[in-house]
């Protein structure tokens, strides 16, 4: 631990958020950690963290704090009202929430942090599980330049690209952008390889050729949805353990809102919600959401 580094409060060490925390770790800073489900709690303590008894408590004493939630009520629930953090974060701390959510729930946040005087950024991350564990994420930032500028230096140590995208929301907005492109790329991925296969051909070899071909995506080269084709991929772990197919769903959904709120048209990303909730039907809600293609292997 380097004491000259600010304390962080970091809430949320699932999927993501665990990796993330184990990176400021592993950078020197303390850490005070909170999470709903006590073994994610002791898996950051066991890398070195503070355990905190709620997130009220995680943020006495925090210079920076972080958050890395499922959506956007968690984030509201966490933040605002009586029992909200808001209300107890210190004086002239910084707050970055990394969670995907509405751009206008990440709105709201912020202008209740501002009205406390904390500056807030909405910091979205892109590259996976893998990303996260890596250090490697793509932080998709929407705030204050001068904030984003205090938070750079903690923002490194969990990922190598940030982009300023705007002002408070504009990073979830550009965040949206990316997920709906993503989806509508795996359900296609998926579909081709699934006729590949289907037509007696070998997923692997098939997969080799798309990744040094027209269609290469990091889902045929990193996540590729077939099994046992990438043996780092969560196709070949039972699709456990990556990007939970009901966030995909949750990301198209804001997608959709989004286009509404402008007028604009959609078609791909409407085609991809619907697929990721017929395969969020088929149970396959908690899976990582590059198990849609079984839907497009008619399983
Ligand atoms: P996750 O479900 O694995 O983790 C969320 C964690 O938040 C869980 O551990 C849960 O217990 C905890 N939590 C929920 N409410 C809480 C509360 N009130 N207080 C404390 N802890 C609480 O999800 P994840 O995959 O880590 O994703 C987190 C966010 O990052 C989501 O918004 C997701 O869309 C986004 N994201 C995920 C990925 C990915 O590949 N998994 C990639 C980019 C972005």
């Amino acid at each position: 631990m380097n004491a000259t580094l600010p304390t962080i409060a970091f809430i949320g060490l699932g999927n993501m958020g665990g990796p993330m925390a184990a990176n400021l770790l592993k950078a020197g800073y303390a850490l005070r950690v909170f999470d709903l489900v006590p073994a994610s709690v002791e898996a950051a303590v066991a890398a070195g963290a503070q355990a905190a008894n709620s997130a009220r408590d995680a943020v006495k004493g925090a210079q920076v704090v972080i958050s890395m939630l499922p959506a956007s009520a968690h984030v509201e629930g966490l933040y605002l009202g009586e029992n909200g953090i808001l209300s107890t974060i210190e004086d002239g701390a910084l707050v970055i929430d990394s969670s995907t959510i509405a751009p206008a729930s990440a709105r709201k946040v912020a202008q209740a942090a501002a009205a406390r005087g904390l500056a807030m950024l909405d910091a979205p991350v892109s590259g996976g599980t893998a990303g996260a564990a890596a250090g490697t994420l793509t932080f998709i930032v929407g705030g204050s330049g001068n904030a984003l500028e205090r938070a750079r230096p903690v923002l490194q140590a969990m990922g190598k690209n940030i982009f300023h995208m705007g002002d408070a929301g504009a990073g979830q907005v550009a965040k949206l952008c990316n997920n709906m492109a993503l989806g509508v790329i795996m359900a296609a991925t998926g579909e081709a390889i699934a006729l590949g296969v289907a037509n007696g051909l070998d997923a692997s070899v098939l997969s080799q050729m798309m990744a040094v071909s027209t269609s290469r995506s990091w889902a045929t080269e990193v996540c590729n949805p077939w099994p046992d084709v990438l043996p780092n991929a969560p196709a070949s772990r039972g699709y456990t353990g990556g990007f939970g197919n009901d966030l995909m769903l949750k990301d198209l959904g804001l997608a959709a809102e989004a286009a509404m709120s402008v007028g604009a048209s959609i078609p791909l990303g409407e085609l991809a919600r619907n697929l990721y909730a017929m395969n969020s039907r088929a149970g396959r809600g908690k899976l990582d959401f590059s198990s849609v293609v079984k839907l497009l292997a008619g399983e």
